[in-house]
């Protein structure tokens, strides 16, 4: 007999919200994690998002706060999430599932006043969902302290690590006693995750579950090879022929995505665009009217989609092959969730021969092709033997091919490589566009209302942040950053904005 939500030592209220969700039976790692979580045991969670894994640390952690009373300004758990859409998917889960208790939540993310945060946490939170920079940022101005924190969960860990907050969550995780109980969770595991795992899990229970099934068996590919030129028709006529309910157009520049979405919505499609660059009430509003139907087309950047929750999604669409490989899985996961179908076309031309191949080596398969009436299919440039036959599935989390890219090469970067920070040893012109001033600098600017406050909204993930080795000094070979990047970044780089 399978195992249902009474089967978990959850309370009787946690299980009855449950209820009226609709969840009739918990996914694996509910089934595994829950039971531990309620027990006290550190849990080392090897799950990506779409298997259900929120609600995994969500619900037994409501039961366990449910005893005791949070005092002012020391909260009783802290869920660490690496970007500001993930923390307020988090701060949902509690205000659904918790709606038969009386638990205090905050949410402590850029882009929102630190003056209502400081308000909240004044009054004693039970449950402190933020993102590491943000949350830094208040124990150093002395409005939050952690020495009684019962409770941690590091969500998307491996993101962290791409994001470049690894040193923070070290120095959070330090403030926390030793006695408390961590729920870690990351979708894979590189070296510097598991150095993070020994360091801070006290023999914790590994539990591990396979991906909610590999997006090549639910969702429907086609590569569709056109002229650069005719991307645009292309996709036009995709969008009118393949019955598409909803879609995500991923681009790879932020700048496309705002572009591509204008033109469509001049074309009468019902557009709205997603990037990092665009403020958050902004990013919040046009999700929340993809979301209940208000446009049916969203343009997206890798960075701005990342981990969201939109549930049904009928299409993909890339309107650029991403340039690294994993990004094809998360982009082509946006459709298919949950148990729908879905499918995901791909517009290639000539120059994206090499990225195809790292994606087709990635998934195990060549993807599909597709002819389209009335457009020159064209070749690629490069020969493109599909990998996978000769060498099978790299597995997840590989198959990157960074800096080989055709864009790359002639210096423009995509939106990822410019919000992700660059490894401290990767070579000059693979650093962040925009790195900050010192956090002390930020706030007297931000008082002063200084230029860079208003011209440089956050970037999406890193929010009021900025990760230490931004902070350092960028040596840069002479002509190749004008190639790269827009005047405006050449000025923040070479630190010449005043
Ligand atoms: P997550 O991996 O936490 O992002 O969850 C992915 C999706 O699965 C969300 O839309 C959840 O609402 C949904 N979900 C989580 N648990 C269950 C369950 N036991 N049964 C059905 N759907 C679920």
């Amino acid at each position: 007999m399978s195992i249902t939500f009474n089967d978990l030592g959850l309370g009787p209220d946690v299980l009855r919200a449950v209820t009226e969700k609709g969840y009739e039976t918990p996914t694996p790692i509910q089934a595994k994690a829950i039971p531990e979580v309620l027990k006290g045991r550190d849990v080392l969670g090897l799950a990506q998002t779409g298997t259900g894994k929120t609600a995994s640390f969500t619900l037994p952690l409501i039961d366990i706060l449910a005893r005791g009373r949070a005092k002012a300004r020391i909260p009783r758990s802290v869920i660490l999430e690496p970007t500001r859409e993930l923390a307020a998917q988090v701060a949902e889960h509690f205000e659904l599932y918790g709606k038969y208790h009386k638990l205090s939540t905050a949410l402590l993310i850029g882009g929102v006043s630190f003056g209502d945060q400081d308000k909240k946490l004044d009054r004693g939170v039970d449950v402190l969902i933020a993102t590491p920079g943000r949350l830094l940022d208040h124990c150093e101005r002395g409005k939050l302290m952690l020495t009684g924190t019962q409770i941690l969960v590091i969500d998307e860990a491996d993101r962290m690590l791409d994001m470049g907050f690894i040193p923070d969550i070290e120095r959070i995780a330090k403030l926390i006693p030793f006695t408390r109980q961590t729920l870690f969770f990351s979708a894979t595991m590189p070296k510097e995750i598991e150095r993070l795992v020994d360091q801070f899990l006290h023999n914790p229970v590994r539990v591990e579950v396979a991906p909610p099934a590999s997006p090549a068996e639910k969702v429907t590919q086609a590569l569709v090879r056109v002229r650069g030129e005719e991307k645009r028709d292309a996709l036009r006529h995709l969008i009118r022929t393949q019955n598409v309910k909803n879609a995500i157009i991923f681009c790879n520049r932020k700048r496309d995505v705002g572009t591509l979405a204008s033109t469509l919505a001049r074309q009468g499609f019902s557009a709205g665009a997603l990037h990092g660059d665009m403020d958050q009430r902004h990013r919040i509003a046009t999700l929340e009217q993809f979301r209940n139907g208000t446009i049916s087309l969203l343009v997206a950047s890798d960075v701005a989609a990342r981990g969201l929750d939109i549930p049904e999604v009928s299409h993909v669409f890339n309107f650029d092959v991403p340039i690294h490989a994993e990004d094809y899985i998360h982009r082509i996961g946006r459709t298919g969730r949950a148990g729908r179908s879905g499918a995901a076309f791909t517009l290639a031309s000539s120059h994206d021969g090499k990225h195809v191949a790292a994606i087709e080596s990635l998934i195990g398969k060549a993807i599909p092709p597709m002819a389209l009436e009335g457009f020159v299919a064209e070749p690629a440039e490069e020969a493109e033997a599909s990998p996978s036959r000769e060498r099978g599935p790299r597995g997840r989390g590989r198959g990157r091919s960074r800096g080989e890219g055709r864009g790359e090469a002639r210096g423009e970067r995509s939106e990822r490589q410019a919000e992700r920070p660059a490894p401290e040893a990767a070579a000059p012109e693979k650093a962040p566009e925009e790195p900050r001033p010192p956090r002390a600098e930020r706030s007297e600017r931000g008082r002063r209302g200084g230029r860079r406050e208003e011209a440089d909204p956050p970037v999406l993930g890193l929010g009021e942040h900025t990760p230490a080795f931004l902070l350092k000094p960028v040596r840069l070979p002479k002509g190749r950053l004008s190639d790269a990047i827009d005047g405006e970044d050449e000025a923040a780089l070479t630190g010449t904005d005043g």
